[in-house]
């Protein structure tokens, strides 16, 4: 057989994961990046057990845990000091935690690996993918280069990890795109030592005021200084004037200092720092369902596949498990040096769906009680909470739901099956033949 060509479409989390599983396989790889420079903006994010699974399985766990912030746990503060939220990973399974990490050092980390792969990968930087036509036997991509010249190439198959507003997606497979009417400002600070540094800290009023202090680590370029993310829930009509208005910050202090107010003296002590005053930065949030993620030659996957908000802290780890589970179903959809793109999207279809179901259909449930103008869904989440965290299965089952290892509303993964899934490619194979029809 040909060694099969495949061509990436964005060099995100889901793009740089899947190149590194497909080069390791010895497949070839043609990244095609719109931006000149990876140097991703943002805030940091947490990587959940999920995601680090995949990390162990792309072999850059070790990496990841020198720059990142290990968290143990989730604790969220209503105004009246009672935690609401208290979730914490080992609750799911020993030795279970997440990872909060900034999205420089995930890129950092990931192009590091696929580096060591060179010889696979083609990197087509600068370049803008405008369209993509499916043609019996390959995949042609249409686009403008670093120049503004117009090109097109030719590939055995492609994977369109463009992101959330991606307009690269077959439009027959797309049955919700729509923006989140809130968002967040976000800012990186020095590390918060006031709170627990091994937790993500959030404080709640009602649905409208929400505030995160996630601890994330360091940047490869100054790995001594460790780091924290604040974030701050607003009205996506509200959030450009937080980020130019300094009355409007100084109304946000006021009212956590009314609410938390070990939080605002710490926030006060960054804020007296004139040279060193925090950056914010905005976030905006689609929602995006697709019928389908792959059919033929083309496949869709990461945020262009399965945008939400981030209510949860799971895009990054779909992301990752995205790339896990393609590498996965090539594997056992290439019988007789022939890839069987029909079987291999069963197959990924069968990994991916449920799982991706379930937690669409959670942040759509949840988001409304955090980020909403509702008068009563902050009320029906302060009550509903703690009766369930009262009960140790609903305990177990909210932590392995964060973890992001669940795969529908009863079922779950385990970590080991994902980091250890390579060493295990035969059973898979064997397994594949049981699958049921995906339509
Ligand atoms: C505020 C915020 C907080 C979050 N917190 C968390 C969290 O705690 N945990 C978590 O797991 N996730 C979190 N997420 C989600 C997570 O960041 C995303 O789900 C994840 O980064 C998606 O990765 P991706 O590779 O699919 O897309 P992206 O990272 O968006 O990458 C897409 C790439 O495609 C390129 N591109 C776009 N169009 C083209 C084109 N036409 N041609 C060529 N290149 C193109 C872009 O330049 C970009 O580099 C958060 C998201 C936000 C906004």
């Amino acid at each position: 057989m040909k060694t099969p060509h495949f061509a990436i479409i964005g060099s995100g989390t889901a793009g740089l994961a899947t190149a590194i599983l497909l080069a390791r396989e010895g497949h070839q790889v043609t990244i095609f990046e719109q931006v000149e420079e990876l140097s991703p903006v943002g805030a940091g994010l947490l990587l959940q057990p999920a995601g680090l699974a995949v990390f162990e399985h792309l072999g850059v766990l070790d990496q990841a845990l020198k720059l990142g912030a290990k968290v143990t746990g989730l604790e969220g503060k209503l105004a009246n000091k009672r935690l609401l939220v208290n979730s914490h990973y080992h609750q799911a399974g020993n030795n279970l935690y997440g990872l909060g990490i900034h999205r420089s050092t995930l890129c950092y980390i990931l192009t590091q690996k696929l580096a060591e792969y060179s010889s696979h990968v083609t990197w087509r930087m600068n370049h803008h993918i405008e369209r993509i036509e499916e043609q019996p036997h390959e995949i042609r991509l249409f686009g403008t280069d670093h120049q503004q010249h117009n090109f097109n190439d030719c590939f055995d198959a492609v994977l369109i990890a463009n992101g959330a507003r991606s307009q690269l997606r077959p439009k027959a497979w797309v049955k919700v795109d729509q923006a989140y009417l809130w968002g967040a400002a976000w800012s990186i600070v020095p590390e918060c030592l006031n709170l627990n540094p091994e937790i993500l800290h959030q404080f709640y009023d009602r649905s409208k005021i929400m505030m995160g202090v996630l601890p994330t680590g360091a940047i490869p370029s100054a790995p001594q200084q460790r780091l924290s993310s604040v974030f701050w829930s607003l009205p996506t009509s509200q959030l450009q004037s937080f980020l130019k208005d300094e009355s409007a910050k100084q109304q946000w202090l006021k009212q956590v200092s009314d609410r938390w107010s070990d939080v605002a003296e710490w926030l006060e002590q960054l804020l007296l720092d004139e040279h060193n005053q925090p950056q914010w930065l905005s976030a905006q949030y689609r929602d995006v369902v697709m019928s389908r993620y792959g059919q033929g030659r083309i496949g869709v996957i990461g945020d262009a596949a399965h945008a939400m908000s981030p209510q949860l802290g799971q895009g990054a780890n779909m992301a990752l498990l995205d790339a896990w589970a393609f590498s996965q179903s090539l594997h056992a959809a290439q019988k007789n040096q022939q890839i069987d793109w029909s079987m291999l999207w069963q197959h990924y279809h069968q990994q991916r769906r449920s799982s991706t179901q379930f937690y669409q259909f959670l942040s759509r449930l949840l988001t409304p009680l955090y980020q909403s103008d509702h008068w009563w869904a902050g009320g029906i989440r302060d009550l509903t909470f703690p009766w369930m965290y009262q009960i140790p299965y609903f305990r177990k089952e909210m932590a392995i739901t964060i973890s992001g290892l669940k795969t529908g509303m009863f079922q779950h993964m385990s970590y080991q099956q994902i980091a250890e899934y390579q060493h295990n490619q035969n059973v898979l194979i064997q397994n594949n033949q049981s699958l049921p029809e995906y339509d």
